[in-house]
């Protein structure tokens, strides 16, 4: 394929046959550095993978990068902040990694990707004064690239390390993946405003059809969860936990209120499950109605739990949860909830998904003000690469980067966030590092 911008380097492409990714010894990978504190943390992740996959394999592996624009870089490659060439690209290599982009919020009609800063003109930034980065607002660069490539599994994985200062008890047991879908219910869109035309036609529909009344004052949301998307999102849980060995699948859902939305997400779930996994996977019912509660060795336990009483066993609990497949609503809740249990600072890291494409991120945002100090914490984009070389198979190198990482933190070798917060909780050997520096030091510790 031929592009205008993006150069494809010497290496292998990734392909897709049968439902799995094919991976070379030394695939093509794109790398979006993201703006703001991208400079930073995205140099620092790539130097810790190639380090933990040049140790891993000894050289007989590597990831070809390929620097894909978007943000700030797109608007300078392109004069576009989400250039199509970079969207075709992603779905070409099929898997990418991405710093984080600047998301326009307030009124203003321009942003500056320097800076994040808002106003009312083009032209130059009024407060980092540079001319090259202002721009008309637009939409979420990070939700275009969701939407255009369809990439329907938001993935948040949520684990503890050792030393960082965490508000619950238990957060040394946590250690689980969350796939969210990212397309239906709530979130669709179907939102429509008190006294509009479809809220009122919504609202009249309703009457006709069941003979119940809803306020004429109110708004509507439609919440829209159907056997395809429920199925993809769980197909992609359950792959995920038989690809890494993991023990069990927990459908969650509010199933007991909104019996043909979310109970039926829970009901298809254990369809598909017995349908496309029967071989590998014990439902918990057949496991207490047949197996006298006695788990058989390597099978993959599939549940379900209603979504109030998840965010208690999460924090009692968390041990006996590995994976979970959660509609929209609740996976944004319970990734947010679930981060907070281990600490939830910078680390963080999260994938978007489709079944052949997949982007990885990081979590949080652009930091502006800390742009080019080589300061933040780049722990959220290396974990996020952590699920990258899981997601290729290259779990070895994944083991080291999560090594050296965890001994890193143990050993107070930290960024400013993270030393802060364990010299408030007492601690007197904890090593400031720079951004670089701990990635340095991850190295140093793989
Ligand atoms: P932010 O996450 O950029 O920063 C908030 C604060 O968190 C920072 O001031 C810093 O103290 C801390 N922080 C963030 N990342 C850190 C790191 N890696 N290490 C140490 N400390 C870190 O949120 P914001 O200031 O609200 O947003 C700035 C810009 O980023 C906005 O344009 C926003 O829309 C965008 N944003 C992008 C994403 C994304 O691309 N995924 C996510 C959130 C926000």
């Amino acid at each position: 394929m031929q592009f205008k911008e993006v150069q494809i380097p010497e290496g292998d492409l990734i392909g897709y046959e049968n439902g799995e990714l094919v991976i070379g010894d030394r695939p093509i990978i794109g790398v979006l550095r993201g703006d703001g504190i991208g400079l930073d943390i995205t140099p620092t992740m790539k130097n810790v993978v190639d380090r933990a996959v040049q140790k891993a394999y000894g050289g007989k592996r590597q990831i070809v990068w390929t620097p894909l624009f978007a943000g700030l870089e797109g608007l300078h490659h392109y004069g576009s902040e989400f250039p199509d060439e970079t969207v075709e690209a992603i779905r070409y290599l099929r898997i990418a990694i991405k710093g984080p982009f600047t998301t326009p919020i307030g009124e203003e009609t321009h942003v500056c990707l320097h800076c994040a800063h808002q106003q009312y003109h083009a032209g130059a930034c009024d407060k980092c004064g540079k001319d090259d980065g202002v721009t008309d607002r637009f939409r979420s660069i990070n939700v275009r690239f969701r939407q255009h490539l369809d990439l329907f599994a938001c993935v948040r994985p949520v684990r503890y390390f050792e030393g960082v200062p965490s508000p619950n008890k238990y957060a040394d047991k946590v250690n689980f993946v969350i796939f969210r879908e990212n397309t239906e219910d709530v979130y669709a869109g179907h939102d429509f405003e008190k006294g509009s035309d479809t809220a009122l036609a919504i609202i009249d529909l309703i009457k006709e059809k069941t003979g119940r009344q809803i306020r004429l004052d109110s708004g509507i949301g439609v919440k829209p969860i159907s056997v395809f998307g429920t199925e993809r999102i769980v197909r992609k849980a359950l792959q995920w936990a038989k690809d890494q060995g993991l023990p069990s699948v927990t459908l969650v859902h509010k199933g007991n209120i909104m019996k043909f939305t979310e109970g039926s997400f829970t009901k298809w779930g254990y369809e598909l499950a017995e349908r496309e996994f029967g071989d590998v996977i014990i439902s918990e019912k057949k496991l207490w109605d047949e197996l006298n509660g006695k788990m058989p060795e390597g099978k993959i336990l599939v549940k379900d739990r209603i979504a109030d009483s998840i965010f208690q066993q999460i924090q009692t609990r968390p041990d006996e949860y590995s994976v979970f497949a959660l509609p929209n609503l609740n996976g944004d809740y319970l990734s947010d909830a679930a981060a907070a249990l281990v600490g939830g600072l910078g680390l963080g890291p999260g994938a978007n998904m489709s079944d052949d494409v997949a982007l990885f991120e990081a979590t949080h945002g652009t930091a502006p003000k800390y742009t080019g100090l080589d300061k933040v914490n780049p722990g959220s984009l290396i974990l996020s690469a952590v699920m990258m070389l899981n997601h290729m198979k290259w779990n070895e190198a994944a083991d080291l980067v999560v090594n050296g990482l965890g001994r890193s933190i143990f050993e107070g070798h930290v960024t400013y966030d993270l030393a802060r917060l364990m010299k408030g909780e007492g601690r007197t050997d904890v090593t400031e590092v720079s951004c670089s520096g701990f990635g340095e030091a991850i190295i140093a510790r793989m």
